[in-house]
């Protein structure tokens, strides 16, 4: 063995304030109210306000390794908790505000928080389950709206207020007070639990390394691209999966940030976008439907020459959106695939030099794609039995991942059953992966539909459906059948004023798909329903509509 003669430097979050500091210290961050006014702070002040929030907490009695509960949208003060109570050696624990009470409850007792910071538009949530909590002692709101804060409360911003920050020198001095002590970088920085849609929520800790190393690559030029000239709105909400790493992204690179706080409808969105000059903006796929249908309805209302790239994940984005937002607006869409438990990002949908040769096309099926994997995320497939399948773009089998930011176990060793033998997360999902290594997915493994043996994937028949002119969102499930076992149900949502005749859109997705695929039945509702993260909850679909086939 020879030894390399570098210094073993921790990656840690602590630096990133640091930095922010040193280097970008007029960069700013905007967050918007309910009162949908904007105020700004720089990330010297920021930097300030999250040392100060650091020693409020260590007076509180709050120490290294101790988990601080968020319950918060998207603003600086939630920034200064992703920032300040790791940077002090303490774990922030983000609680996602779509939660039922009692799986709030839930989640925050096995996480065991001693303290949660609130904001005081979402109290009357928190009273709900307040009564619950076993360990937390100490509760801090964010004055959001500029209410009163009342006792056995504390408020927040008075608290951060009434502290002195150590003064600086210039530079990297190192620094004193609650950020002097040395983290390691593999202690945890921060908890996010999984949705839980079977049993309970399962905790995965992000350490500060894994949150550096997926911040590095995940702003290179080929992933989401980051840097100091950004303008970058995450609307993915911060209490879930870490705003997929996006403030930690920005921050590294010193680019302005703005949070949106609680006004996510697209008219709201698109004003910010203009306001603030976004360059990327980041959230699901309801988002950007939504904003695209804003955007076709008026076409020239709004001024986005600013913006970059839109980063689009969490549930597929179907191709018709891609193509719609580049076609009718010039607006470029990045795909993007990750999970809770992959710190999130694991593929980004960035086209090689190999697939642009080949045309449109293959440049439109790549960027609809999951994407490739980022840079030390590394994937392959595997069948029922745990045979790896080839990367032929064919061949159906469950994801498999594995990396730096990939987690190896659950908080408290739950869901084993998720990890292989020889180090690998089960992902659930069902992909193909292709020869360039593009992974697409087919299925979530409990929403697959076997058909006499085969597998049918809902995925591509919804956003075939999607691309339908009637069609806002389809979800397609699967339905019990005496013959078949299963056949797929198409659950069909008409954009406002439209509709269309169920033979159409079986024509329609005959050009497409073989004659098996096709949906069985039609059902039109008004809503697809949805779980705590955005995603088509089809267990519900298949409780009210999957015998249908057995009755008809
Ligand atoms: P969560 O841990 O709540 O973020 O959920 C992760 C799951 O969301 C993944 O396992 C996928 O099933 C789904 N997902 C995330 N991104 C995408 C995407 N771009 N396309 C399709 N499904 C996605």
């Amino acid at each position: 063995m020879f030894d390399g003669t570098m210094m073993g430097f921790p990656l840690s979050i602590g630096h990133l304030l640091e930095r922010g500091r040193a280097i970008f210290p007029d960069s700013e961050v905007v967050s918007r109210g309910p009162d949908k006014r904007t105020r700004s702070q720089t990330y010297e002040q920021t930097y300030a306000r999250s040392e100060k929030l650091a020693r409020a907490l260590g007076r509180l009695g709050v120490r290294p390794g101790d988990r601080i509960a968020t319950l918060s949208w998207n603003h600086a003060q939630h920034l200064e908790c992703y920032l300040g109570i790791p940077a002090m050696g303490a774990v922030v624990h983000t609680l996602n505000i779509r939660l039922p009470p009692s799986e709030l409850a839930y989640i925050t007792n096995h996480a065991e928080d001693v303290a949660v910071v609130v904001d005081r538009t979402l109290l009357p949530l928190f009273e709900k389950f307040r009564s619950e909590l076993k360990t937390v002692k100490h509760i801090l709101v964010v004055r959001d709206d500029g209410g009163p804060i009342e006792p056995p409360f504390l408020d927040y911003d008075a608290l951060v207020d009434a502290e002195t920050a150590c003064p600086r020198a210039v530079g990297f001095t190192p620094p004193e007070g609650p950020f002097a002590a040395t983290v390691d970088e593999n202690q945890a920085a921060m908890i996010c639990y999984t949705s839980g849609t079977t049993g309970n929520p399962k905790g995965v800790a992000y350490s500060h390394r894994s949150t550096i190393l997926h911040a590095m690559v995940g702003s290179m030029r080929d992933m989401m691209g980051i840097g100091c000239d950004d303008v970058v709105l995450p609307v993915v909400p911060m209490f879930h999966a870490a705003a997929w790493g996006l403030p930690y992204m920005a921050y590294l690179n010193g680019a302005k940030l703005v949070f949106p706080g609680c006004h996510l409808d697209p008219e709201s969105l698109l004003d910010l976008m203009v306001s603030q000059r976004v360059t990327l903006a980041a959230g699901v796929p309801t988002i950007w439907n939504g904003i695209l249908a804003k955007l076709d309805a008026e076409p020239k209302r709004w001024d986005l020459s600013s913006v970059r790239t839109m980063i689009i994940g969490g549930s597929a984005a179907p191709a018709s959106m891609i193509e719609g937002f580049e076609k009718r607006h010039g607006l470029v869409v990045t795909h993007a695939w990750g999970m809770t438990e992959t710190n999130p990002l694991g593929t980004l949908a960035r086209v090689v030099q190999k697939v642009r040769v080949r045309g449109e096309e293959a440049i439109l099926s790549a960027r609809a794609s999951q994407g490739i994997p980022a840079a030390f995320v590394e994937t392959r497939h595997v069948d029922d039995s745990g045979q790896i399948l080839p990367w032929d773009g064919a061949k159906m089998g469950e994801l498999e991942v594995r990396g730096p930011w990939v987690t190896r176990s659950y908080v408290s060793g739950e869901g084993t059953d998720r990890f292989t033998e020889d180090g690998w997360f089960k992902t659930g999902d069902i992909v193909t992966i292709d020869a360039e290594g593009y992974v697409r997915i087919t299925d979530r493994s409990k929403d697959v539909i076997k058909s006499g043996g085969e597998w049918i994937s809902s995925v591509a028949l919804e956003n075939a459906l999607m691309a339908h002119p009637a069609v806002l969102e389809a979800a397609v499930f699967a339905g019990q059948h005496p013959k078949w076992g299963e056949r797929p149900i198409a659950a069909i949502v008409w954009k406002p004023g439209q509709t269309a005749p169920e033979s159409e859109l079986a024509a329609h997705l005959a050009e497409r798909f073989p004659k098996y695929w096709l949906p069985d039945h039609y059902v039109v509702i008004d809503q697809i329903p949805r779980n705590s993260t955005g995603k088509f909850l089809k267990s519900k679909l298949r409780d009210q509509y999957g015998d249908v086939l057995v009755a008809k």
